[in-house]
């Protein structure tokens, strides 16, 4: 069972503000080298240099043996693609970008990590129109959820608000992969489902200030059904259709939600 980690003091709330700027941040700056013709390498090349020339660390590179800086998402794959040398971009793809970036630092002479962890998908030159919509109520459902992160409320209270514009519109809901706390060594308890009948089976758990959670829903244009790749990290849609993502890092604050993956 893993920790949960609360975090109230203004020196720790600092640091992750940091390290949820710069994640978004080089988050923006790769999607806007998203073009016809790049690679998702040469996205990752930049992420990568763009983090450590800012004095942080790329997040996922080395975590549980992920490879690289960014997770490259295209089209029918839903999360965790491998950037590589050959994936070029093509007029009419959607690509969902996740990155995270951690902050080392020393708190009480202790070194710990602050990390910001936050994704989105956009479209590649002209790109379908149900593409796009798929696009924007995901993000849409990022949003409902994050209303939700409010203490005394619950976790499913979360996974009930993005189900709810989810299903508006009948997307597949990806159920094996969701929300996560965020703690020192990334991800951490509670575990974010984006969809409520999960509570059926597993506790829900009360959200409290001083939480650090990424929301992080996963909407496909046909069924919610996943499998992995053989590179045993590429998550794809089983029909084979398109799939977004979007995610942010919230702070539970005794104000409300505060988004920490906010470009400045
Ligand atoms: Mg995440």
């Amino acid at each position: 069972m893993q920790n949960i980690f609360i975090y109230k003091s203004p020196e720790e709330i600092d640091y992750f503000r940091k390290a949820g700027r710069l994640a978004a941040k080089v988050l923006d700056e790769a999607c806007k080298r998203a073009f016809v013709g790049v690679s998702t390498w040469d996205l990752d090349v930049f992420a990568e240099n763009w983090i450590l020339d800012h004095g942080a660390i790329p997040t996922f590179k080395g975590y549980l043996g992920f490879p690289c800086t960014l997770c490259t998402s295209v089209n029918h794959e839903v999360v965790h693609g491998i950037p590589h040398k050959n994936r070029i971009l093509q007029a009419g793809d959607i690509i969902s970008i996740d990155v995270g970036v951690t902050l080392k630092a020393k708190i009480d002479g202790k070194e710990t990590n602050f990390v910001g962890d936050n994704a989105k998908t956009v479209p590649v030159g002209a790109t379908a129109d149900k593409a796009i919509k798929l696009i924007a109520d995901t993000k849409a459902s990022l949003e409902a959820g994050i209303e939700q992160c409010v203490a005394g409320k619950y976790i499913s209270d979360i996974a009930k608000a993005i189900e709810k514009v989810a299903r508006k519109d009948n997307y597949g809901l990806v159920e094996e992969f969701g929300g996560h706390g965020i703690g020192p060594n990334y991800h951490t308890a509670p575990f974010i489902p984006n969809f409520s009948s999960y509570f059926k089976m597993y506790p829900d758990c009360k959200i409290e200030e001083g939480m650090v959670l990424a929301i992080e829903p996963m909407l496909n244009l046909g069924l919610g059904a996943i499998r992995k790749l053989k590179d045993n990290w590429t998550i794809i849609t089983k029909d084979n259709k398109l799939s977004a993502h979007y995610e942010h890092s919230v702070l539970v604050t005794a104000e409300g939600p505060e988004i920490l993956t906010v470009l400045e």
